[in-house]
């Protein structure tokens, strides 16, 4: 099952993504004529679980698939498999009768779940979130702006961090055509620039208080993100491998010292270089996965299994190394096309430009430092 889709996956890139640079990195409108096809061809949110009508791919396995997707398209593998986040959060914390209807929505139709957690004064620091929330009789409103959010205009729900007067911090699902939900903005973002990412702004948004995801909505977001953690770091892999590939290209081609590059010992140790990198941030990402997948398996229905995980030390250290290894190939990668590398001619600057969202998106390298320290290397009784 998992090789059969993995080569399907391998197909849909090189028919669909490999080869169209200049769309992608033209910031298309949303979804992209690629999001419709990746439903077509039986792909679209692969993991949803099999009893929701999915593919249930494993995290593990979701690895190697944003592995060949973002070795089309960064940008589009990232709007594919953001919302397993979501997902994750609606499978794991709300009433079967919510969960289930956007679970198989996302199976049958290759819908999307968007995820409104940062605000202009609260990204990394959560805590800080000023959007709010009040009941009203058997209803909720929020009232708030988020700075970016992924996939929020083509999404049929939105999962929406606030908070209430007295600091109880909650996820609602907000349906997308809820009265008052206001997209404020596009992005013109510098790399990725075929994802959708959105300012969007919550006016007396009201919704039935059942949409009220359990448990307090930091922990929820935080077990969650250690899946989407993971993929981010995944799409390194998949845009180094471009990267090594397109050397190869290169290499082949051009001469040096009446010989062809790929013969000289400077060029080859910087593909063995980028090669080892490519090899470890895959196992790293794979094994952090698969600790994901071992501790998911092992939690109870009610979802107090994923709330216990926490922010995995292996997920924040695939993040903080694919981080700095595929910036590290990345820039090995825009001197070695020497002059050509450094125009719009070559697919190395969009490559270079997509890769620095991994560092970035999702807490940037200080915080995922900042994490390992606070949890991990701090005495147990002094953690945060
Ligand atoms: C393309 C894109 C898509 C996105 N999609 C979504 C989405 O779908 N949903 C969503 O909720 N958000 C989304 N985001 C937001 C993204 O996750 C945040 O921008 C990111 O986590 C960084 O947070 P920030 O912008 O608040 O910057 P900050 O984290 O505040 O960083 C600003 C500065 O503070 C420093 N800093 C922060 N924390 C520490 C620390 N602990 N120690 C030392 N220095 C620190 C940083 O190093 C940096 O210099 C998206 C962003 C982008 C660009």
């Amino acid at each position: 099952m998992t090789e059969e889709l993995l080569k399907r996956v391998r197909d849909f890139t090189a028919a669909e993504l490999i080869g169209k640079d200049g769309h992608f990195d033209s910031l298309p409108e949303q979804p992209t004529v690629e999001t419709a096809r990746l439903h077509a061809a039986g792909l679209a949110n692969w993991w949803v679980p099999e009893s929701y009508g999915g593919a249930g791919l494993s995290l593990q396995d979701s690895v190697d698939v944003v592995s060949e997707l973002s070795y089309g398209d960064a940008g589009f593998a990232f709007g594919a498999f953001l919302p397993i986040l979501g997902s994750l959060m609606l499978q794991h914390f709300a009433d079967e009768e919510l969960a289930r209807p956007a679970l198989e929505t996302l199976a049958t139709d290759g819908d999307q779940i968007a995820v409104l957690g940062s605000e202009e004064e609260a990204g990394s620091e959560l805590v800080r979130t000023a959007t709010t929330f009040h009941p009203e009789g058997d209803r909720l409103v929020l009232t708030g702006e988020k700075y970016f959010s992924t996939n929020t205009d083509t999404a049929h729900l939105l999962l929406v961090l606030a908070r209430s007067s007295d600091d109880d911090f909650a996820v609602i699902a907000v349906p997308r055509d809820t009265p008052g939900v206001e997209i404020v903005k596009r992005w013109d973002l510098l790399g990725v620039r075929s994802t959708g990412a959105y300012r969007v702004r919550l006016n007396g948004c009201t919704v039935p208080a059942t949409n009220r995801l359990h448990g307090n909505g930091l922990r929820t977001l935080e077990a969650s993100l250690n899946a989407s953690r993971i993929l981010i770091a995944a799409c390194a892999v998949g845009i180094s491998r471009r990267i090594r590939d397109l050397s190869m290209e290169y290499a082949a081609s051009k001469t040096l010292r009446g010989a062809p590059l790929t013969k000289n010992a400077v060029f080859a140790g910087k593909l063995g270089q980028m090669e080892m990198l490519i090899d470890v941030m895959r196992h790293q990402c794979r094994a952090a996965a698969a600790e994901f997948d071992g501790l998911l398996a092992a939690t109870d229905s009610s979802g107090t299994g994923l709330y216990r995980i926490g922010t995995l030390r292996s997920a924040l250290a695939a993040k903080l190394y694919c981080g700095q290894a595929g910036w590290d190939v990345a820039s090995t990668g825009s001197e070695l096309f020497g002059g050509l590398g450094y125009t719009q001619d070559h697919p190395i600057g969009k490559l270079v430009r997509d890769m620095r969202y991994v560092a970035i998106v999702e807490g940037g390298q200080d915080i995922m430092r900042d994490l390992l320290y606070a949890r991990y290397v701090l005495p147990a009784r002094k953690r945060r």
